[in-house]
C-alpha cells in the first residue's frame, strides 16, 4: 500500500467560553488542522494537529514530498524519514509526525479490520475515565455567559460539570490569578466535592519557593498530584523534596532523553503522556513501558483536541496497563466537533473507546466545511496572549497575575 495524497484542512470550532491560562488564553475557539492521508487502495486515514491557535496547513504541504509513495505500515521508517533527531534540529516535526502516525494507524486498522487499540496490544478497558478540566474563563463574547472568575463561579461550574458528565476527578488550570487566590479556589472546590480527587496545574508559573508554599497549603486535600508547579527538572526536583504530594508533568518530560534523566535523577512521579507532544500514540506506549519498569505513574495529557485526537487518547488509554489516573481533555468545553455523529458523549465521567476499525471516527464533511469557513472568517489567534490585556505577557516565574476583582 502506498500513500498517494495528503490533505490538510484548518478548522475553527467554538468553545463555550474563552479559557484562561498562565500564558494567555484560548480565544473562545480552538484552531485545529485536520489531516487526511489517502492511499492507492482508497483507504483514507485521519490525523489532527493543534499549533497554538495557528493553521498547520503549510507545514503539511511541505511534508507531501516526503510521504508520497510511503507505505503506511512502515511506521518506524516514517519516523526517520521526517523526524530524524539530528535533522530535526533544523525543522522540528514532532507534532506533524504525530498527526501522520495517527493517520497511518487509522489506515492500518482499516486495512486489517481492527481498531487501533487492538493493533497496539488489545484493549484492557472499553471506556476511559476523564477529569473535569476546570478553567478560569472569560464570558462568551456573544452571550455574556460562561464566566469563571470568582470562587463561587468556579465551584458552581465544577458542580454543573460533575452533575452533567459524572466527573469525580477535577483539575484546576491555575497560574492566572495570585497564588493565594487560587489556593482559596482549589480548597473551595475540594470542600464542594467531598470524596472526589483533585489536581492543580499552573503551567509552571510559580517559583520553586512559591510552589512549596502552595503545596503545603493543599497537602490535606485528596490530591492526585501537583502538576508542573514550576519550570525545569531541577526546579521540580527541589519542589518534590519539600512536599508529600506526587508531582506530575506534561512539560519537562516530553521525550525519551528527559524520561531517562528523570529515571536517573527523579524529579517527577507521574508522566502525562500526550499523543502529539511525543510524536504519536506508539511513542507514548513505549514511554509507558519505561514508566512501568521504573514504577512511575502514567496518565494522558490533553493539548486541546477535536474528536480525531480524542480518539487517539482513548485508544492509548484503552491499552495502557499502568494508567494510574483519570485522563484530561478540553473536549467538554467545545460546542461541536467535526466527526460524524457529533461530539462523543461522557457517561459517568467516562467515554467509550471507539469500536470501529482504525481510529473508529470519520469526518462529517459538512461540519468540516462549516468550521473551515469559520477559520477563514476569524483566522488564527495567539494562544500565548490574552485578548483582554493588550501588551501583557508573563514572566517565568510569573508575578504579573490577573486581578480576580477585575471584570475584564
Ligand atoms: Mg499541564
Amino acid at each position: 500500500m502506498r500513500i498517494v495524497d495528503l490533505r490538510a484542512t484548518t478548522v475553527t470550532v467554538p468553545l463555550e467560553a474563552p479559557l484562561r491560562h498562565s500564558n494567555g488564553e484560548h480565544w473562545g475557539r480552538f484552531v485545529r488542522t485536520i489531516v487526511e492521508v489517502e492511499t492507492d487502495e482508497g483507504i483514507v486515514g485521519l490525523g489532527e494537529m493543534g499549533g497554538g491557535g495557528e493553521s498547520a496547513e503549510l507545514a503539511f504541504a511541505g511534508l507531501k514530498q516526503y510521504l508520497l509513495g510511503h507505505d503506511p505500515f512502515e511506521l518506524e521508517a516514517l519516523r526517520f524519514k521526517i523526524c530524524n533527531p539530528t535533522a530535526s534540529l533544523y525543522n522540528n516535526r514532532t507534532q506533524l509526525l504525530a498527526a501522520i502516525e495517527f493517520a497511518c494507524l487509522d489506515i492500518i486498522g482499516q486495512k486489517l479490520g481492527i481498531s487501533v487499540a487492538e493493533l497496539l496490544g488489545g484493549r484492557l478497558r472499553d471506556e476511559v475515565r476523564f477529569a473535569s478540566y476546570l478553567f478560569f474563563r472569560y464570558p462568551n463574547q456573544e452571550t455574556g455567559h460562561g464566566e469563571v472568575r470568582t470562587v463561587d463561579q468556579l465551584v458552581k461550574h465544577a458542580l454543573d460539570l460533575r452533575a452533567k458528565y459524572g466527573f469525580r476527578t477535577h483539575k484546576l488550570k491555575a497560574g492566572v490569578f495570585p497564588p493565594d487566590y487560587e489556593i482559596e479556589a482549589y480548597r473551595a472546590l475540594a470542600a464542594a466535592c467531598p470524596g472526589d480527587s483533585f489536581r492543580i496545574d499552573p503551567n509552571a508559573a510559580w517559583s520553586v519557593e512559591q510552589s512549596i508554599r502552595v503545596a503545603k497549603a493543599i497537602e490535606d486535600i485528596n490530591n492526585d498530584y501537583l502538576e508542573d508547579p514550576t519550570w525545569g527538572l531541577n526546579g521540580m526536583r527541589r519542589v518534590r523534596e519539600n512536599t508529600t504530594i506526587p508531582l506530575a508533568t506534561n512539560t519537562v518530560v516530553v521525550n525519551f532523553e528527559q524520561l531517562a534523566a528523570n529515571v536517573l535523577h527523579p524529579a517527577v512521579d507521574v508522566i502525562l503522556l500526550d499523543t502529539t507532544f511525543w510524536g504519536g500514540i506508539r511513542p507514548c506506549l513505549k514511554a509507558a513501558g519505561v514508566c512501568e519498569t521504573f514504577q512511575l505513574g502514567v496518565a494522558v495529557h490533553s493539548s486541546g483536541e477535536l474528536g480525531i485526537q480524542l480518539a487517539t487518547m482513548l485508544h492509548l488509554g484503552a491499552v495502557l496497563p499502568n494508567m494510574s489516573f483519570a485522563i484530561d481533555a478540553h473536549y467538554h468545553h467545545l460546542v461541536d466537533d467535526v466527526i460524524a455523529g457529533g461530539k462523543m458523549q461522557y457517561q459517568d465521567g467516562k467515554i467509550k473507546v471507539p469500536q470501529g476499525s482504525g481510529l473508529g471516527v470519520k469526518l462529517d464533511y459538512e461540519k468540516l466545511r462549516q468550521y473551515r469557513e469559520l477559520y477563514k472568517e476569524l483566522g488564527g489567534y495567539p494562544y500565548d496572549r490574552d485578548s483582554r490585556r493588550p501588551g501583557w505577557y508573563p514572566l517565568l516565574p510569573n508575578e504579573r497575575w490577573a486581578d480576580p476583582e477585575v471584570f475584564e
